[in-house]
């Protein structure tokens, strides 16, 4: 078999194993001392060479971790070294050490010099046991970096966790599966979540899941799918947690309705099934309880579920009673909270939703008539001084709620501000005094979702307002 035309590579990819190795360190500054840290991890017997040692460097030299060998460099430090690192200021210095490692075949690296290394150290994204190495040979150190963070961002905090527990199994698998079978044994393990558990601090279901597993090898119908009720935040797909984000990348079905935005739904697994429920306004496609069960057939097939919803799942989500569904039927779930259009829309709009003069408190409310057409709130706890409210579905009753709201004593004049499609592109807001935001939505012909906000904090935006989206028509 030939490989046609793939690129040279420049370096040769590996993991040295240190332990109980001698090293050599010259120079004990800065840079010596990260060198050091990374050599010790690896549980290498570091010598340093240099006439002045780094307060922390010292410490490990009085702590018998590190040796201090000498004080000036000599070749005969190198003998029988596995590796040696130069890291003085003295460029020739370096080149010296470089040129007598390099005579001896001993591995040698001049820090941030790669001309004078015969092997390079790469970028590191940690998860011990688990460690990704990531270089660009030197090209393109910022693209190096930008790849790390992207990692950094994407592999959960423990997933080291994860292949530790892995770890502690693999005998007991070894022992009962042969190879090949055994491989689909962990694949099934991390198909159905077994990781996802782990990462959750939940060993013990991860145990039982493996367990069950092994006692039906070949049963890869096995119910054990799982559901994620994860909040997408309200349209900018950077303000995504890192869990949503994790979780998205994971799912083999996706649940999602109209508040989601296609930017979000972008960033969902390519090969995830998408499944649309609606969820129009006065609309909807998919009645609340086909949903919830729905995720239970799904997951019963042993699918990862997601169901992305708008903003945060438990502030007017109806997340709530898709767990109760869920957790009713037994099946495993978890919930990660978003950013809810309130917290997305005020930060965007430049409406600080408390303020230490202007409001003490805020509330949130719905505007979404009763099965009667009529509105359902304390109208009474709404009109106070003081306070900022926030309408969740409340453009289609905007007039009512306008109504109601000035019938029940809060001043013509009261600061409203409408905003639709906050946080995404094509965010508009729409400012105007209480008893002229009716005609001001109408003039601007608003029908996305939006959010309706009331107070003195939106006096605010003129000096506060940053985002302007990508729209033309910003107000
Ligand atoms: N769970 C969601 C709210 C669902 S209710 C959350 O936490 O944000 C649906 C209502 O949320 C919409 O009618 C609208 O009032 C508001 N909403 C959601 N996303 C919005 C956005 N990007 N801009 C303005 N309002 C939004």
């Amino acid at each position: 078999m030939s490989t046609p035309a793939a690129a040279p590579w420049p370096y040769f990819p590996a993991f040295l194993s240190l332990q109980d190795q001698p090293v050599l360190v010259i120079g004990a500054g800065d840079v010596a001392l990260r060198k050091l840290r990374l050599l010790l991890r690896a549980g290498a017997r570091p010598c340093v060479v240099a006439p002045q040692l780094h307060d922390e460097i010292r410490a490990w030299v009085d702590a018998g971790t590190v040796r201090h060998l000498a004080e000036a460099y000599g070749d005969e430090q190198l003998s029988g070294m596995r590796l040696v690192v130069a890291a003085t200021d003295d460029a020739q210095l370096n080149h010296r050490v470089a040129a007598d490692a390099q005579a001896r075949g001993i591995w040698v690296n001049v820090v941030d010099d790669p001309a004078h290394s015969s092997y390079i150290t790469p970028a590191i994204v940690d998860r011990a046991p688990v460690l990704v190495a990531i270089s660009s040979a030197g090209a393109a150190p910022v693209l190096a970096r930008r790849l790390r963070e992207g990692l950094e961002a994407l592999l959960p905090a423990r997933l080291g966790a994860v292949a530790e527990f892995m770890g502690r199994w693999r005998e007991q698998v070894r022992d009962r599966i042969a190879a090949p079978a055994r491989r689909r044994i962990w694949e099934a393990f991390l198909d159905q979540g077994g990781d996802q558990r782990v990462l959750a601090g939940d060993e013990t279901a991860a145990s039982r899941q493996l367990q069950q597993i092994l006692d039906q090898p070949g049963a890869a119908s096995v119910d054990l799918g799982e559901v994620y009720l994860v909040g997408a935040g309200p349209g900018d797909p950077d303000l995504l947690t890192l869990k949503a984000l994790r979780l998205m990348q994971q799912a083999d079905v996706v649940l999602y309705d109209r508040l989601v935005h296609p930017q979000i739904l972008e960033r969902v697994r390519r090969d995830a099934d998408r499944i649309y429920v609606g969820k129009q306004r006065s609309n909807h496609s998919l009645p609340q309880d086909q949903i919830n069960m729905e995720l239970v057939r799904l997951a019963r097939q042993g699918k990862r579920v997601l169901r992305l919803k708008g903003g945060d799942p438990f502030i007017f989500g109806r997340g709530g009673e898709e767990i109760e569904t869920l957790a009713a039927h037994r099946v495993p779930f978890q919930v990660v909270p978003g950013i809810t259009a309130a917290s997305g829309c005020a930060a965007y709009a430049g409406i600080p939703l408390t303020h230490r003069d202007h409001a003490q408190a805020c509330i949130f409310v719905t505007g979404h008539p009763r099965k009667d057409g009529q509105l359902d709130l304390h109208w009474d706890q709404l009109v106070r001084p003081g306070q900022t409210v926030v309408i969740y579905m409340g453009l289609g009753s905007l007039p009512t709620l306008t109504e109601q709201l000035l019938a029940h004593g809060m001043p013509a004049d009261w600061p409203t501000a409408v905003v639709e499609h906050g946080t995404a592109p094509e965010q508009r807001v729409v400012v105007a005094a209480l008893d002229q935001i009716v005609a001001a939505v109408a003039d601007e012909n608003l029908t996305g979702p939006s959010l309706v906000i009331l107070g003195q904090v939106v006096r605010l935006r003129d000096q506060l307002q940053w985002f302007s989206g990508g729209a033309e028509q910003q107000m």
